[in-house]
This record gives structure tokens, sequence and C-alpha cells, in this order.
């Protein structure tokens, strides 16, 4: 399972690259096939398999001998490496447990795909936040279903509620760095965590202003950017929203112990 599951995430890492590229640039993620964007020679199949072709032409461009960034490489490996994990620690048992093992894929490869997209070019596009909300209910909704079990995606439902509208009084009340873009994939995050249950959701949040706010705070302590001046919250709001995914039941038993209601849930 393991081995498969990074298989099919450096393949989804090979298409992410694709995607972070075209879609800020507002053009077609199927066509044309992949070219290299130094020579436009289209790229083919054998010098297009993930991790190992870019290993094999040690980084460049067989046709122009440009190279080719290792971000490349990095992105197939991370994806690769993520979606073995989550496999792991998902790994399925029943029809509703493969249909959330997809979701949780799904989710994955947008959130590597935004969280890089945000950084370059300081958006959420649209063409990938909108369509998240209606993969995940038919995913998610269609789990429900084959669990006979509509709690956890109830729970889904109004966690998608509860982290749009924070995020939407965040940024009426804050705007500078947060957007609409934020409050929209908060809502989509919202639904995944919110469906995983209320430790992942609430771990999963928070975790994103943790993340962002030490940053932030090392970023304006080491004086590289002053105060307001925009840094993306796109990127922490994703790692948040996987270290909830991981942790938060852990993070949440490890809170109720140490204040002695390792019982109560
Ligand atoms: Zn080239």
């Amino acid at each position: 399972m393991l081995i498969i599951g990074f298989i099919v995430g450096a393949l989804i890492g090979s298409f992410l690259n694709v995607v972070v590229y075209r879609v800020p640039r507002k053009k077609s993620i199927v066509r044309p096939p992949s070219a290299c964007t130094s020579c436009n020679v289209v790229i083919s199949g054998y010098d297009n398999i993930p991790i190992l072709s870019w290993l094999l032409l040690r980084g460049k461009c067989r046709n122009c001998n440009c190279s080719i960034p290792p971000k490349y490489l990095f992105i197939e490996i991370g994806t690769a490496t993520l979606f073995a994990l989550i496999t792991w620690k998902f790994a399925p048992k029943s029809l509703a447990t493969t249909l959330d093992l997809i979701a949780l894929l799904y989710l994955a490869a947008i959130s590597i795909a935004l969280a890089l997209i945000d950084l370059e070019t300081h958006t959420l596009p649209n063409r990938i936040v909108l369509p998240s909300y209606l993969v995940g209910i038919f995913l998610l909704g269609a789990s429900a279903i084959a669990s006979a079990n509509f709690y956890p995606f109830i729970r889904g439902i109004l966690g998608a509620i509860i982290l749009w509208s924070l995020y939407f009084i965040m940024a009426m009340a804050y705007g500078g760095g947060m957007g609409f873009g934020d409050v929209k994939t908060a809502g989509a995050l919202g639904l995944f965590l919110g469906f995983l249950g209320w430790e992942v959701l609430i771990v999963g949040a928070f975790s994103a202003f943790l993340l962002g706010g030490v940053f932030a705070l090392a970023l304006i302590v080491t004086k590289r950017v002053k105060l307001h001046s925009g840094i993306p919250f796109g990127p922490w709001m994703l790692m948040g929203a996987w270290v909830g995914i991981f942790l938060g039941g852990a993070i949440a038993q490890g809170y109720l112990d140490l204040f002695g209601f390792s019982q109560v849930i």
C-alpha cells in the first residue's frame, strides 16, 4: 500500500507541476502536452517519468540543455511522500474508508498546488478552490451513505460554515495579507477537517495561526519584512490543516490527559 501510494503520489506530483505553472497563467491543464518552458519542445513520454526522468537527465532539458529547476523534483518527491503517509495512516478497510482515502488524497493534491500558487502569485485560484467543495461533498457524502453514518458528514458541513465564517470575519477586520481566496479555501478545508472530527478541525485551524504567526514573527524579528506587507497566509492554513489531519487526535488526547479528562471523549 505504501509503495502504491508513493507511485500514485509521484504521478500526481508530476501533474501538479503542470497545474502550478499553468493555472495562474490561465492556461489549460490538459492541452497542449508538457513542453520545456525554455525551448517549447514537447517532452517525450520517457523523459516525463516522475522523479526518475529528472534524475536521469540530471535536471537538464534533452533538447536545449537548459536547466529544469530542482523544484519540479522536490514537488514530485514531496507529493509521493505525503500520498504514502496518507495511504498508511488511512489504510482503507471498507467502501466508506476507501472513499475517505480518495477524498484525502484529492485534498493533499490541491493543498500542494494551492500552497505553491499562493507563494508565487499571492492568489488561491477559484479554478482549484471551488470544485473542491463539490468533490468533497460528493466523496464524503458517498462515504456517509456507504457507512450509513451521516454524523461525520453533517459535522463536515458545520466545519465548512465555521471556518468560512471565521476567515470571513478576519478578512473583513484585518484585510492586509488575508483575502477572499483565503475565506473560500478555509471553508473547503473545514468540510474535510470537520468530517474527520472536531479535534481535527480545532487542531487544524489553530495550527495554521501558530505556524503562520511564528513564521511572521521570525521575519519581522529578522527585519526581512515590515508588518502588514502581505505575507500570504494560504500556505500556513493548508499546512496547519495537515497537522490537524495527522496529529489532531493525538494532540487533543494529550491535551485532555494533561488536565485529567482522558475518559471524557
Ligand atoms: Zn528545452
